[in-house]
Protein backbone atom coordinates (compact mmCIF):
# COMPACT_ATOMS: atom_id res chain seq x y z
CA UNK A 1 0.00 0.00 0.00
CA UNK A 2 1.62 3.15 -1.33
CA UNK A 3 1.75 6.19 2.11
CA UNK A 4 -0.15 9.13 1.24
CA UNK A 5 0.83 10.52 4.01
CA UNK A 6 4.65 10.26 3.34
CA UNK A 7 3.77 11.04 -0.47
CA UNK A 8 2.62 14.71 0.77
CA UNK A 9 5.14 14.85 3.19
CA UNK A 10 8.15 14.45 0.47
CA UNK A 11 6.27 16.71 -1.79
CA UNK A 12 5.88 19.53 0.93
CA UNK A 13 9.51 19.20 1.99
CA UNK A 14 10.74 20.38 -1.47
CA UNK A 15 8.84 23.32 -1.55
CA UNK A 16 7.71 23.93 2.31
CA UNK A 17 10.55 24.20 5.19
CA UNK A 18 10.40 21.01 6.88
CA UNK A 19 6.87 20.01 4.98
CA UNK A 20 4.78 22.46 7.61
CA UNK A 21 3.78 25.77 8.32
CA UNK A 22 4.21 25.55 11.94
CA UNK A 23 7.15 23.60 13.87
CA UNK A 24 5.63 20.82 15.84
CA UNK A 25 3.58 19.60 13.15
CA UNK A 26 6.74 18.32 11.36
CA UNK A 27 6.89 15.40 14.21
CA UNK A 28 10.49 16.36 14.89
CA UNK A 29 10.00 15.84 18.60
CA UNK A 30 8.63 12.12 18.10
CA UNK A 31 9.77 11.08 14.72
CA UNK A 32 8.28 9.25 11.76
CA UNK A 33 5.48 10.93 8.67
CA UNK A 34 3.57 13.43 9.96
CA UNK A 35 -0.49 12.42 9.54
CA UNK A 36 -1.74 15.02 6.60
CA UNK A 37 -4.70 15.56 7.45
CA UNK A 38 -8.39 15.22 4.80
CA UNK A 39 -10.79 16.10 6.55
CA UNK A 40 -12.74 15.79 9.78
CA UNK A 41 -15.72 15.12 11.81
CA UNK A 42 -16.78 15.66 15.33
CA UNK A 43 -13.66 14.28 17.49
CA UNK A 44 -12.26 12.59 14.64
CA UNK A 45 -10.12 13.51 11.73
CA UNK A 46 -8.76 11.32 8.88
CA UNK A 47 -5.81 11.11 7.43
CA UNK A 48 -4.57 10.98 3.69
CA UNK A 49 -4.57 7.17 3.85
CA UNK A 50 -8.04 6.98 4.94
CA UNK A 51 -7.51 5.95 8.53
CA UNK A 52 -9.12 7.71 11.30
CA UNK A 53 -8.15 8.83 14.44
CA UNK A 54 -9.85 10.76 17.61
CA UNK A 55 -8.12 13.86 18.11
CA UNK A 56 -7.35 15.38 20.88
CA UNK A 57 -5.32 18.60 19.22
CA UNK A 58 -8.40 20.19 18.21
CA UNK A 59 -6.12 22.86 15.95
CA UNK A 60 -4.57 23.00 19.30
CA UNK A 61 -7.41 24.46 21.01
CA UNK A 62 -9.91 26.41 19.14
CA UNK A 63 -12.27 23.30 17.60
CA UNK A 64 -14.12 22.93 21.51
CA UNK A 65 -17.42 22.19 19.62
CA UNK A 66 -15.36 19.56 17.45
CA UNK A 67 -15.10 19.83 13.92
CA UNK A 68 -18.00 20.70 11.68
CA UNK A 69 -20.47 21.59 14.53
CA UNK A 70 -23.62 22.01 12.40
CA UNK A 71 -24.61 25.68 13.67
CA UNK A 72 -20.87 26.38 13.05
CA UNK A 73 -20.73 25.69 9.54
CA UNK A 74 -24.37 27.09 8.65
CA UNK A 75 -22.93 30.16 9.84
CA UNK A 76 -19.87 30.70 7.84
CA UNK A 77 -21.25 29.27 4.86
CA UNK A 78 -24.21 32.27 5.46
CA UNK A 79 -21.17 35.10 6.06
CA UNK A 80 -19.08 33.68 3.17
CA UNK A 81 -21.80 34.59 0.40
CA UNK A 82 -22.32 38.14 1.55
CA UNK A 83 -18.76 38.54 1.16
CA UNK A 84 -15.29 37.37 2.37
CA UNK A 85 -13.87 40.75 3.57
CA UNK A 86 -14.27 43.77 2.92
CA UNK A 87 -11.91 46.41 4.91
CA UNK A 88 -14.85 48.34 6.23
CA UNK A 89 -16.26 47.76 9.81
CA UNK A 90 -19.32 45.20 10.03
CA UNK A 91 -22.63 44.13 12.48
CA UNK A 92 -20.61 40.96 13.32
CA UNK A 93 -17.52 42.96 14.87
CA UNK A 94 -19.73 44.81 17.23
CA UNK A 95 -21.74 41.86 18.09
CA UNK A 96 -18.51 39.94 18.40
CA UNK A 97 -16.49 42.75 21.33
CA UNK A 98 -19.98 42.49 23.15
CA UNK A 99 -20.26 38.78 23.51
CA UNK A 100 -16.44 38.80 24.60
CA UNK A 101 -16.71 41.78 27.26
CA UNK A 102 -20.02 40.37 28.59
CA UNK A 103 -18.55 36.82 29.17
CA UNK A 104 -14.98 38.29 30.51
CA UNK A 105 -15.87 40.80 33.41
CA UNK A 106 -12.31 42.44 33.27
CA UNK A 107 -12.66 43.97 29.95
CA UNK A 108 -13.98 46.82 28.87
CA UNK A 109 -12.49 47.19 25.09
CA UNK A 110 -11.15 44.66 23.09
CA UNK A 111 -9.84 45.04 19.41
CA UNK A 112 -9.85 42.18 17.01
CA UNK A 113 -6.81 40.54 14.95
CA UNK A 114 -6.05 37.63 13.30
CA UNK A 115 -3.43 35.74 15.06
CA UNK A 116 -2.23 35.08 18.91
CA UNK A 117 0.79 36.29 17.96
CA UNK A 118 -0.61 39.64 16.34
CA UNK A 119 -2.44 39.62 19.74
CA UNK A 120 0.16 39.30 21.93
CA UNK A 121 2.57 41.53 20.49
CA UNK A 122 -0.11 44.47 20.05
CA UNK A 123 -0.93 43.83 23.78
CA UNK A 124 3.18 44.64 24.70
CA UNK A 125 3.41 47.51 22.50
CA UNK A 126 0.10 48.67 24.32
CA UNK A 127 1.29 47.61 27.81
CA UNK A 128 4.37 50.16 26.94
CA UNK A 129 2.86 52.72 25.36
CA UNK A 130 0.02 53.22 28.18
CA UNK A 131 2.54 53.12 30.98
CA UNK A 132 5.54 54.92 28.90
CA UNK A 133 7.95 52.22 30.23
CA UNK A 134 10.46 49.72 28.38
CA UNK A 135 10.31 46.57 30.68
CA UNK A 136 8.61 43.12 30.41
CA UNK A 137 8.09 40.19 32.60
CA UNK A 138 7.38 36.93 31.07
CA UNK A 139 7.88 33.17 32.43
CA UNK A 140 9.82 30.72 30.97
CA UNK A 141 7.97 28.08 29.55
CA UNK A 142 5.11 30.43 28.67
CA UNK A 143 4.40 31.00 24.83
CA UNK A 144 2.92 34.34 23.75
CA UNK A 145 3.71 33.97 20.29
CA UNK A 146 6.88 34.75 17.83
CA UNK A 147 7.31 38.16 18.02
CA UNK A 148 10.93 38.85 18.60
CA UNK A 149 10.71 40.51 21.89
CA UNK A 150 9.08 37.27 23.70
CA UNK A 151 11.61 34.54 21.60
CA UNK A 152 13.80 34.55 24.91
CA UNK A 153 14.93 32.59 27.74
CA UNK A 154 16.42 33.44 30.75
CA UNK A 155 19.85 34.02 31.00
CA UNK A 156 22.20 33.12 33.70
CA UNK A 157 22.02 34.00 37.22
CA UNK A 158 19.01 35.59 39.14
CA UNK A 159 16.50 37.77 37.44
CA UNK A 160 18.53 38.78 34.36
CA UNK A 161 17.44 39.46 30.82
CA UNK A 162 17.02 36.95 28.88
CA UNK A 163 19.05 35.94 25.71
CA UNK A 164 17.08 35.27 22.16
CA UNK A 165 15.89 31.43 21.60
CA UNK A 166 15.85 32.18 17.60
CA UNK A 167 18.07 33.44 15.43
CA UNK A 168 17.45 36.73 13.93
CA UNK A 169 16.61 37.72 17.12
CA UNK A 170 18.96 40.53 18.24
CA UNK A 171 20.26 40.72 21.52
CA UNK A 172 19.03 44.00 22.23
CA UNK A 173 15.51 43.50 20.92
CA UNK A 174 15.35 40.85 23.99
CA UNK A 175 17.36 43.73 26.65
CA UNK A 176 14.21 44.40 28.09
CA UNK A 177 12.51 41.23 28.81
CA UNK A 178 13.00 39.62 32.12
CA UNK A 179 12.48 36.48 31.99
CA UNK A 180 11.69 34.71 35.13
CA UNK A 181 10.66 30.95 36.50
CA UNK A 182 7.17 30.14 36.71
CA UNK A 183 5.73 29.96 40.29
CA UNK A 184 9.18 31.30 41.81
CA UNK A 185 7.92 33.73 44.08
CA UNK A 186 11.28 34.87 45.38
CA UNK A 187 12.43 35.55 41.67
CA UNK A 188 9.33 37.76 41.26
CA UNK A 189 10.08 39.77 44.54
CA UNK A 190 13.29 40.18 43.38
CA UNK A 191 12.13 41.51 39.59
CA UNK A 192 9.87 43.80 40.81
CA UNK A 193 12.35 45.41 43.89
CA UNK A 194 15.06 45.84 41.37
CA UNK A 195 12.83 46.70 38.40
CA UNK A 196 9.60 47.79 39.51
CA UNK A 197 9.33 51.26 37.81
CA UNK A 198 10.52 50.36 34.27
CA UNK A 199 7.84 47.25 34.01
CA UNK A 200 5.23 48.29 32.05
CA UNK A 201 4.15 44.55 32.25
CA UNK A 202 4.15 41.43 33.68
CA UNK A 203 2.51 38.57 30.91
CA UNK A 204 1.82 35.54 31.99
CA UNK A 205 -0.01 31.88 30.98
CA UNK A 206 -2.72 32.01 33.99
CA UNK A 207 -2.16 28.00 33.20
CA UNK A 208 0.50 27.43 31.20
CA UNK A 209 -0.44 24.87 28.09
CA UNK A 210 2.91 25.50 26.45
CA UNK A 211 4.61 23.63 28.97
CA UNK A 212 2.13 20.81 28.78
CA UNK A 213 -0.01 22.10 31.98
CA UNK A 214 1.14 23.74 34.52
CA UNK A 215 -1.36 26.05 37.29
CA UNK A 216 0.02 29.68 38.51
CA UNK A 217 -0.23 28.49 42.35
CA UNK A 218 -2.49 30.83 43.74
CA UNK A 219 -0.12 32.70 46.30
CA UNK A 220 2.34 33.12 43.33
CA UNK A 221 -0.94 34.58 41.43
CA UNK A 222 -1.84 36.93 44.29
CA UNK A 223 2.02 37.95 44.63
CA UNK A 224 1.79 38.74 40.59
CA UNK A 225 -1.25 40.95 41.57
CA UNK A 226 0.04 42.57 44.35
CA UNK A 227 3.19 43.32 42.90
CA UNK A 228 2.21 44.82 39.42
CA UNK A 229 -0.66 47.00 41.58
CA UNK A 230 2.28 48.32 43.62
CA UNK A 231 4.53 49.33 40.85
CA UNK A 232 1.88 50.72 38.64
CA UNK A 233 2.49 47.54 36.22
CA UNK A 234 -0.10 46.05 33.66
CA UNK A 235 -0.73 42.49 34.57
CA UNK A 236 -1.63 40.77 31.15
CA UNK A 237 -3.51 37.37 31.34
CA UNK A 238 -2.38 35.60 28.00
CA UNK A 239 -5.53 33.58 27.76
CA UNK A 240 -5.13 32.69 23.64
CA UNK A 241 -5.31 28.75 25.16
CA UNK A 242 -7.08 29.09 28.08
CA UNK A 243 -10.05 32.00 27.41
CA UNK A 244 -13.43 30.07 26.23
CA UNK A 245 -11.25 26.96 27.08
CA UNK A 246 -11.13 26.05 30.97
CA UNK A 247 -14.51 27.87 31.66
CA UNK A 248 -16.73 30.40 30.18
CA UNK A 249 -14.95 33.15 31.33
CA UNK A 250 -11.32 32.17 31.22
CA UNK A 251 -8.55 31.13 33.11
CA UNK A 252 -9.37 34.57 35.37
CA UNK A 253 -12.62 33.78 36.50
CA UNK A 254 -10.94 30.14 37.85
CA UNK A 255 -8.18 32.82 39.55
CA UNK A 256 -11.22 34.96 40.78
CA UNK A 257 -13.02 32.26 42.33
CA UNK A 258 -10.07 31.55 44.64
CA UNK A 259 -8.31 34.95 44.97
CA UNK A 260 -11.31 37.48 45.95
CA UNK A 261 -11.44 40.31 43.66
CA UNK A 262 -8.92 38.83 41.24
CA UNK A 263 -8.19 40.09 37.75
CA UNK A 264 -5.82 41.16 35.16
CA UNK A 265 -5.15 44.33 33.46
CA UNK A 266 -5.17 43.41 30.02
CA UNK A 267 -6.26 40.03 28.55
CA UNK A 268 -5.13 38.47 25.22
CA UNK A 269 -7.08 35.84 23.38
CA UNK A 270 -7.40 33.73 20.44
CA UNK A 271 -7.89 29.88 19.58
CA UNK A 272 -11.34 29.27 20.61
CA UNK A 273 -12.60 32.86 19.89
CA UNK A 274 -12.04 32.17 16.01
CA UNK A 275 -13.65 28.73 16.01
CA UNK A 276 -10.91 27.51 14.02
CA UNK A 277 -10.31 30.80 11.73
CA UNK A 278 -8.01 33.27 12.44
CA UNK A 279 -9.70 35.46 14.86
CA UNK A 280 -7.50 36.76 17.91
CA UNK A 281 -8.28 39.84 20.36
CA UNK A 282 -6.81 41.86 23.48
CA UNK A 283 -8.52 44.10 25.63
CA UNK A 284 -8.38 45.39 28.99
CA UNK A 285 -9.75 48.66 30.94
CA UNK A 286 -11.22 51.40 28.45
CA UNK A 287 -8.08 54.12 29.58
CA UNK A 288 -5.66 51.67 28.70
CA UNK A 289 -7.32 50.75 24.94
CA UNK A 290 -8.20 54.04 24.29
CA UNK A 291 -4.66 54.64 23.65
CA UNK A 292 -4.67 52.84 20.65
CA UNK A 293 -5.10 54.50 17.54
CA UNK A 294 -7.05 55.80 16.03
CA UNK A 295 -8.02 57.30 19.60
CA UNK A 296 -4.50 57.34 21.10
CA UNK A 297 -0.47 57.26 20.25
CA UNK A 298 -0.29 53.28 20.07
CA UNK A 299 -0.21 52.48 16.24
CA UNK A 300 -1.53 49.15 15.27
CA UNK A 301 -4.07 47.93 12.25
CA UNK A 302 -4.88 44.82 10.12
CA UNK A 303 -5.94 44.46 6.54
CA UNK A 304 -8.29 41.13 7.61
CA UNK A 305 -8.70 42.43 11.53
CA UNK A 306 -12.29 41.44 12.47
CA UNK A 307 -12.76 39.74 9.18
CA UNK A 308 -16.40 38.63 8.26
CA UNK A 309 -16.35 35.66 8.02
CA UNK A 310 -14.08 34.43 10.70
CA UNK A 311 -16.14 36.67 13.45
CA UNK A 312 -19.29 34.49 12.17
CA UNK A 313 -17.31 31.82 12.76
CA UNK A 314 -16.68 32.65 16.28
CA UNK A 315 -19.92 34.11 16.93
CA UNK A 316 -21.58 30.62 16.30
CA UNK A 317 -18.96 29.34 18.84
CA UNK A 318 -19.52 31.05 21.74
CA UNK A 319 -23.36 31.21 21.24
CA UNK A 320 -22.80 27.02 21.79
CA UNK A 321 -20.59 27.05 24.87
CA UNK A 322 -22.76 29.66 26.98
CA UNK A 323 -25.60 26.96 26.40
CA UNK A 324 -26.21 26.31 30.30
CA UNK A 325 -24.33 23.12 31.33
CA UNK A 326 -21.80 23.38 28.30
CA UNK A 327 -18.68 23.67 30.48
CA UNK A 328 -20.06 21.16 33.36
CA UNK A 329 -20.22 18.54 30.34
CA UNK A 330 -16.86 19.36 29.08
CA UNK A 331 -15.17 19.32 32.17
CA UNK A 332 -16.90 15.81 33.48
CA UNK A 333 -15.24 14.46 29.96
CA UNK A 334 -11.89 15.48 30.15
CA UNK A 335 -11.86 14.30 33.75
CA UNK A 336 -12.49 11.14 33.36
CA UNK A 337 -9.72 11.06 30.67
CA UNK A 338 -7.51 12.11 33.17
CA UNK A 339 -9.04 9.77 35.89
CA UNK A 340 -8.96 7.15 33.46
CA UNK A 341 -5.21 7.57 32.12
CA UNK A 342 -4.25 7.93 35.28
CA UNK A 343 -5.63 3.94 36.71
CA UNK A 344 -4.26 2.68 33.26
CA UNK A 345 -0.69 3.94 34.36
CA UNK A 346 -1.07 2.58 37.51
CA UNK A 347 -2.04 -0.84 36.73
CA UNK A 348 0.93 -0.75 33.95
CA UNK A 349 3.22 0.61 36.74
CA UNK A 350 4.13 3.51 34.96
CA UNK A 351 4.93 6.92 36.82
CA UNK A 352 2.42 9.48 36.01
CA UNK A 353 0.29 12.51 36.70
CA UNK A 354 -1.96 14.87 35.14
CA UNK A 355 -4.59 17.68 35.47
CA UNK A 356 -7.30 19.18 33.69
CA UNK A 357 -9.59 22.27 33.77
CA UNK A 358 -12.15 22.32 31.66
CA UNK A 359 -11.23 21.51 28.13
CA UNK A 360 -7.94 21.59 28.81
CA UNK A 361 -5.55 18.70 29.99
CA UNK A 362 -1.79 17.57 30.32
CA UNK A 363 -0.31 14.50 31.59
CA UNK A 364 3.18 13.75 33.02
CA UNK A 365 5.42 10.57 33.09
CA UNK A 366 6.26 12.09 36.66
CA UNK A 367 4.53 11.04 39.30
CA UNK A 368 4.12 14.83 40.72
CA UNK A 369 2.62 17.14 38.92
CA UNK A 370 5.96 19.62 37.75
CA UNK A 371 5.69 23.46 38.82
CA UNK A 372 7.93 24.91 36.28
CA UNK A 373 9.17 24.50 32.60
CA UNK A 374 12.47 23.07 34.10
CA UNK A 375 10.74 20.32 35.69
CA UNK A 376 7.96 19.79 32.99
CA UNK A 377 11.80 19.33 30.49
CA UNK A 378 12.89 16.50 33.00
CA UNK A 379 10.22 14.14 31.67
CA UNK A 380 11.78 11.12 29.87
CA UNK A 381 11.75 12.33 25.96
CA UNK A 382 11.98 8.65 24.46
CA UNK A 383 9.38 7.19 26.98
CA UNK A 384 6.86 10.03 25.80
CA UNK A 385 7.56 9.20 22.06
CA UNK A 386 6.85 5.58 22.80
CA UNK A 387 3.38 6.46 24.13
CA UNK A 388 2.73 8.86 21.43
CA UNK A 389 3.34 6.24 19.12
CA UNK A 390 1.91 3.82 20.79
CA UNK A 391 -1.27 5.74 20.82
CA UNK A 392 -0.95 6.89 17.28
CA UNK A 393 -0.55 3.45 16.05
CA UNK A 394 -3.98 2.48 18.01
CA UNK A 395 -5.87 5.56 16.26
CA UNK A 396 -5.87 8.30 19.27
CA UNK A 397 -4.13 11.48 18.06
CA UNK A 398 -2.16 13.42 20.99
CA UNK A 399 0.21 16.41 20.80
CA UNK A 400 3.49 15.32 18.98
CA UNK A 401 5.63 17.19 22.14
CA UNK A 402 5.66 16.38 25.84
CA UNK A 403 5.89 20.40 26.31
CA UNK A 404 2.26 20.88 24.49
CA UNK A 405 -1.15 20.20 26.43
CA UNK A 406 -4.38 18.24 25.39
CA UNK A 407 -7.60 18.87 24.40
CA UNK A 408 -10.81 17.64 24.74
CA UNK A 409 -14.10 18.78 22.45
CA UNK A 410 -17.72 18.86 23.28
CA UNK A 411 -17.91 15.77 20.29
CA UNK A 412 -15.77 13.52 22.42
CA UNK A 413 -18.29 10.88 22.90
CA UNK A 414 -18.16 8.13 26.06
CA UNK A 415 -17.03 5.68 23.54
CA UNK A 416 -13.94 7.92 22.49
CA UNK A 417 -12.95 8.12 25.81
CA UNK A 418 -13.13 4.38 26.73
CA UNK A 419 -11.35 3.65 22.96
CA UNK A 420 -8.58 5.68 24.12
CA UNK A 421 -8.26 4.16 27.81
CA UNK A 422 -8.02 0.93 25.81
CA UNK A 423 -5.32 2.41 23.62
CA UNK A 424 -3.26 3.49 26.39
CA UNK A 425 -3.39 0.67 28.28
CA UNK A 426 -1.89 -1.40 25.45
CA UNK A 427 0.55 1.35 25.04
CA UNK A 428 1.36 2.37 28.48
CA UNK A 429 2.08 -1.64 29.09
CA UNK A 430 4.57 -1.57 25.88
CA UNK A 431 6.69 1.54 26.93
CA UNK A 432 10.22 0.55 27.67
CA UNK A 433 11.25 0.52 31.36
C1 LIG B 1 -1.25 29.61 20.51
C2 LIG B 1 -0.79 30.62 21.50
C3 LIG B 1 -0.31 31.88 21.10
C4 LIG B 1 -0.06 32.22 19.67
O1 LIG B 1 -1.21 32.23 18.90
P1 LIG B 1 -1.09 32.07 17.30
O2 LIG B 1 -2.49 32.24 16.83
O3 LIG B 1 -0.50 30.71 17.05
O4 LIG B 1 -0.19 33.15 16.82
C5 LIG B 1 -0.03 32.81 22.07
N1 LIG B 1 -0.19 32.52 23.37
C6 LIG B 1 -0.63 31.32 23.80
C7 LIG B 1 -0.81 31.07 25.26
C8 LIG B 1 -0.93 30.33 22.88
O5 LIG B 1 -1.33 29.13 23.31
Amino acid sequence: MTDRNAELFERAKALIPGGVNSPVRAFRAVGGTPRFVQRAQGAHFWDANGRRYIDYIGSWGPMILGHGHPAVVEAVHKAALDGFSFGAPTEREVALAEAIVELVPSLEMVRLVSSGTEAGMSAIRLARGATGRKKIVKFEGCYHGHADALLVKAGSGLATFGNPTSAGVPPEVVQHTLVLEYNNLEQLEAAFAEHGADIACLMIEPIAGNMNFVRASVPFMTRCRELCTKHGALLAFDEVMTGFRVALGGAQSVYAKLIPGFEPDMTVMGKVIGGGMPLAAFGGKRAVMEQLAPLGPVYQAGTLSGNPVATACGLATLAEIRKPGFFDALSARTRALVDGLKAEARDAGVAFSGDSEGGMFGFFLMPELPQNYQTVMKTDGARFNALFHGLLDRGVYIAPALYEAGFVSAAHSEQDIADTLSAAREALRQLPR
